[in-house]
């Protein structure tokens, strides 16, 4: 993969740091919940359809969820953000992006290291932290090779105009994307995909990767997604196109 921009760094920074773990992802055997359901939710996005300009799934995110905005830029948290790079190689070439999410990984390192088990796995693959659980020891901080979440860092007041549906935050515990399961429980979409395709680009396609019959599906069929890092084995259920 092509990238040299410093967001995309980071994360293969994180990525190359993990292959120290990638050991310990692929020394967890069984099947995952996820797999025993028979239902893989997951998303394609197609960075080719990702204007570099746009912020419109970053934005959505955190009105549904509530995610605050802290002024400290080491404290600040995101469920989803945006990567800009440029490809590598091409003269003149444009800033490109893509969004970058917890990937809901089938072998998710972030939960072989929680030592009092507050990230588990729901049978349709969503990748979930129990905040009642979390002691906020910040391993899976470590351990997540995508630098997926975030840490409470310290109190947040619940947003005057924020969503009524999302539990308010508890400072000192690690948190990242749900993908959005409170809505996918209620058969809508994530929040970002149902943002992206207002605007008209379509970049994000949601769904069950293992129903041949879903639109996700049938992207893949096209054998041109793929996964991040596909080489440190945490089967991540997002894939992308056009990187
Ligand atoms: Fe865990 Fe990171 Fe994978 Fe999400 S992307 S499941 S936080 S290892």
């Amino acid at each position: 993969m092509d990238f040299d921009r410093r967001g995309f760094l980071k994360l293969g920074a994180v990525a190359a740091a993990g292959t120290a773990i990638g050991p310990v992802a692929a020394a967890v055997t069984g099947q995952s919940p996820a797999a025993a359901a028979g239902k893989r939710l997951g998303m394609v996005i197609d960075a080719d359809k990702c204007p570099t300009d746009c912020t419109a799934c970053v934005d959505a995110c955190r009105k549904e969820n509530n995610v605050p905005r802290f002024t400290e830029p080491e404290l600040d948290m995101h469920w989803i953000r945006k990567i800009k790079f440029h490809p590598k190689g091409v003269e003149g070439a444009q800033e490109r992006s893509f969004p970058a999410m917890c990937f809901h990984c089938e072998n998710p390192p972030c939960a072989h290291v929680c030592p009092v088990a507050a990230t588990f796995i729901r049978p349709d693959g969503i990748v979930q932290v129990d905040k009642h659980r979390c002691i906020g020891c910040r391993y899976c901080i470590v351990a997540c090779p995508y630098k997926a979440r975030s840490f409470v860092s310290k109190p947040v007041e619940p947003a005057e105009d924020g969503n009524p549906n999302v539990p308010s935050r508890t400072h000192g515990v690690v948190e990242k994307c749900t993908l959005c399961a409170h809505r996918v429980d209620e058969g809508k979409e994530p929040a970002c995909v149902e943002a992206c395709r207002a605007t008209g680009q379509e970049a994000m396609v949601f769904g069950d990767l293992h129903d041949q019959a879903s639109a996700a599906a049938e992207l893949l069929r096209t054998g041109r997604a793929r996964q991040l890092r596909a080489d440190l084995g945490c089967q991540p259920g997002v894939y992308y196109m056009g990187l």
